[in-house]
């Protein structure tokens, strides 16, 4: 009786790890979505912003340009220099 119980252990201890291996090559032949490649610079939002000297209009700093003390949206916007936007 004793020896009957023990080989249905094993059978079932048998199955169980057939079907924890089996589980394990199924994760393994299908990883998780890992991050995209990182085409896209920096994250939205963690990147300072700039205010344009000229027309007051705010952009990244890795896109805006910068010349003497002030940024500016464009190169345009450097040459006409700074514009005092309070007293339009
Ligand atoms: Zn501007």
């Amino acid at each position: 009786m004793g020896k009957a119980l023990f080989w249905v252990t094993i059978f079932i201890v048998v199955i169980f790890v057939t079907r924890l291996l089996a589980i394990q090559a199924a994760k393994k032949r299908r990883p998780p979505p890992q991050a995209p490649s990182n085409q896209t610079a920096a994250p939205a939002g963690s990147e300072e912003m700039v205010r344009c000297a000229h027309c007051g209009v705010h952009l990244p700093r890795s896109e805006a340009s910068l010349l003497g003390q002030n940024t500016w949206c464009s190169p345009a916007h450097a040459k006409l220099g700074a514009r005092d936007r309070d007293s339009t």
